[in-house]
C-alpha cells in the first residue's frame, strides 16, 4: 500500500517512513491522484472534499502521535510497520551497513558507541540506534505501536 501525503504534511510523511511505510510527498500545484490503490491524505479540507478517490483522509494540525495514531487505526495493520527500513527524507529503503564502510559519514562518537548502522544508498543518510532512535520509539509507543 503506497500513501500520498499533500506536502502541508511533511513532517507526518517522515514519520510514515520511518515506520517503513512507501510515502509520497505531494507538491500541491501537481497532485495527481492516478493510483487506485493509494491513501491520500491532505492538510487541507478543501482538498479531501474535492478529491475523487475512495481511501482518503484530512489531518487536522494536531500531535505527532495522534495523527500517526489516525492514520494506523484507518489503513495500517501492525505488521505492515516496520521500524527503520525506510529513509526519512527521500523514502529509499534502508540497507544494513558495516560500521567501517561508513567511518568517514558519521561523528567519532558514534562510531565508539554503536554497533548497527543502516544506510541510505539514495540520498546518504546514515541511521544508528542513538537518542534519535529512542524519541522515535517513544513515538511510536504513545501512537500504539507497541515496541
Ligand atoms: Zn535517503
Amino acid at each position: 500500500m503506497k500513501f500520498y501525503l499533500d506536502n502541508m504534511l511533511t513532517r507526518v510523511a517522515k514519520w510514515l517512513r520511518l515506520m517503513g511505510i512507501d510515502t509520497t510527498i505531494m507538491q500541491t500545484t501537481d497532485t495527481v491522484l492516478n493510483d487506485p490503490q493509494g491513501v491520500y491524505i491532505t492538510g487541507s479540507i478543501k482538498h479531501y472534499l474535492n478529491w475523487p478517490v475512495e481511501r482518503k483522509l484530512y489531518l487536522e494540525e494536531d500531535q505527532i502521535n495522534q495523527q500517526l495514531n489516525l492514520i494506523l487505526l484507518k489503513f495500517l495493520s501492525p505488521e505492515e510497520i516496520r521500524p527503520f527500513s525506510r529513509c526519512s527524507i527521500c523514502n529509499a529503503k534502508l540497507t544494513a551497513i558495516d560500521k567501517e564502510q561508513i567511518r568517514a559519514l558519521i561523528p567519532g562518537r558514534v562510531a565508539e558507541n554503536f554497533k548497527s548502522f543502516k544506510y541510505c544508498q539514495s540520498c546518504r543518510k546514515v541511521y544508528w540506534q542513538g537518542s534519535h532512535f529512542d524519541r522515535i520509539n517513544a513515538v511510536f509507543r504513545k501512537s500504539g505501536i507497541a515496541k
